[in-house]
């Protein structure tokens, strides 16, 4: 059982057909579920299509950081309505991107501030593209209003951490996602902003804040890299139960796969690893994440 929260199966370069044969290969693992992202108004028109053709997949609906010089008001106006899509579970990817160049900062800031608004009003979960940007991206979030406590009163609260694991109250659910308590002790719950910081690259200290924030730590191939020291700390430092597994496909695939185009089954390598960090069986550690990830995006 295994949930990539966070994947491009509508990325445009697939033709219609390799798109087709790569949804026959996700039926055929072990996947239950993928959240398809968009980052721009075709690609979510695309994620939603994927979603109407497939029961296991669903779609976060925004505009990526790189489209902050050229999307128009009325993109945002089309991400709303796309929005309202009963398989649109999330405002995606949205947020920050320095990596290349320094000219539209501005634009990617009112961008960003524009799309965690519509989250607000809408009352969606975030899913956060954030790169060369980690204070400023935290900074916005806050300003926002993302970890605000009229926003968490939106969303059912979440485990405690140290709740799901083996023994623990609530830890022998037996359809993940539904967090009730197993005998007569009540499941400890908390707060739950449903900010995922997607493909977490901050600093293992932040990712506590984050968490304290009541944001989740989204984390893919990186964790399996030799020099992906700084992912796998934070993976350590975060709960298991604000933890989501996500590939980023075509992006960034794991060991041994890496350097190939990632596909969204590939998430096993990325569970195997998490499962290794937090010193948990593959089982375990697949089912709590399974579980995480229907919790966070609200899957029936
Ligand atoms: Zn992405």
């Amino acid at each position: 059982m295994l949930f990539d929260a966070h994947t491009h199966l509508n990325f445009e370069k697939l033709t219609d057909e390799e798109r087709r044969a790569l949804a026959a290969e996700i039926e055929e693992s072990q996947l239950v579920y993928i959240i398809d992202v968009a980052d721009c108004v075709s690609s979510a028109k695309q994620a939603l299509q994927d979603s109407d053709d497939y029961d296991w997949c669903y779609a976060a609906v925004g505009i990526h950081p790189d489209h902050a010089s050229v999307y128009t008001d009325g993109d945002i106006e089309e991400i709303r309505r796309l929005a309202a899509h009963p398989k649109a579970m999330a405002i995606g990817e949205i947020g920050l991107d320095f990596y290349y160049g320094t000219d539209d900062r501005e634009e990617q800031q009112e961008l960003f501030r524009k799309q965690i608004r519509l989250a607000n009003e809408l009352r969606m979960p975030i899913m956060i593209h954030s790169r060369d940007a980690n204070q400023l991206t935290m900074d916005i979030l806050m300003e926002e209003g993302a970890f605000s406590e009229e926003r968490k009163a939106w969303f059912p609260d979440r485990p405690a951490p140290g709740t799901m694991a083996p023994g623990a109250p609530g830890s022998d659910m037996k359809i993940p996602g539904e967090y009730t308590a197993a005998g007569d002790e009540p499941l400890r719950l908390v707060p739950d902003a449903r900010v995922q910081m997607h493909c977490y690259s901050g600093s293992p200290e932040m990712a506590e804040e984050y968490v304290k924030l009541g944001a989740t730590i989204s984390l893919g191939g990186p964790i399996t890299f030799k020099n992906g020291k700084k992912a796998a700390e934070a993976a350590r430092r975060t709960p298991i139960e604000f933890l989501l597994s996500e590939t980023d496909a075509p992006y960034m695939a794991p060991e041994p796969l890496r350097g190939r185009p990632n596909k969204p089954y590939y998430v096993e390598h990325v569970v195997r690893r998490m499962a290794m960090i937090k010193g948990l069986s593959y089982e375990e550690t697949s089912r709590i994440l399974t579980g995480n990830g229907k919790h966070f995006f609200d899957i029936p």
